[in-house]
C-alpha cells in the first residue's frame, strides 16, 4: 500500500473511473486523461511499487514490457510504431509516484534526439 493517496491506485480500486484498455492478473491499462499522441495508454502494475530503476520490481518491469505488445496490438498500432516513456523524477514531469510506463503512438512521433 501507498503511504500517501495514489490516483493510480484509486483507479485500480474503481474509485476514479477510467477507459480500461487491459487486464490481466497483475498488469492494468488504461487511456490518459490527457493524450499527448492520438493513442495514449498508462501501463501499471496493480499493486503499488514506485521507482522503476529498483531491482526489487524486475519481474513486473519485465511484465509490463511484454504487455505493450499486446496493447499496441489492441490499439492497432503495432505495425506503424509507437513509443514507450517512463519518467522518472521532478525534471521528467513525473506527477504519479506509481510505476507506469506510457505507450503513445497512433500518429508519427516528435524525434527525441
Ligand atoms: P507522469 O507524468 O509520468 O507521472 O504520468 C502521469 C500521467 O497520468 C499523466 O500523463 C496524466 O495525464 C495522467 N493522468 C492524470 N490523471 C489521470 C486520470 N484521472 N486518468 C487517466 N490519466 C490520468
Ligand atoms: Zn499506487
Amino acid at each position: 500500500m501507498p503511504t500517501k493517496e495514489c490516483l493510480f491506485c484509486e483507479i485500480i480500486e474503481g474509485k476514479i473511473p477510467c477507459t480500461k484498455i487491459f487486464e490481466n492478473e497483475k498488469i492494468f491499462a488504461f487511456n490518459d486523461i490527457k493524450p499527448v499522441a492520438k493513442k495514449h495508454v498508462l501501463i501499471i502494475p496493480k499493486k503499488h511499487m514506485e521507482n522503476a530503476g529498483d531491482r526489487k520490481h524486475i519481474k513486473i518491469l519485465g511484465e509490463l514490457m511484454l504487455s505493450t505488445n499486446i496493447i499496441a496490438k489492441k490499439l492497432d498500432i503495432f505495425n506503424s510504431g509507437y513509443r514507450i516513456i517512463n519518467n522518472q523524477g521532478k525534471d521528467s514531469g513525473q506527477i504519479v509516484d506509481h510505476i507506469h510506463l506510457h505507450l503513445i503512438g497512433g500518429e508519427p512521433l516528435k524525434e527525441i534526439n
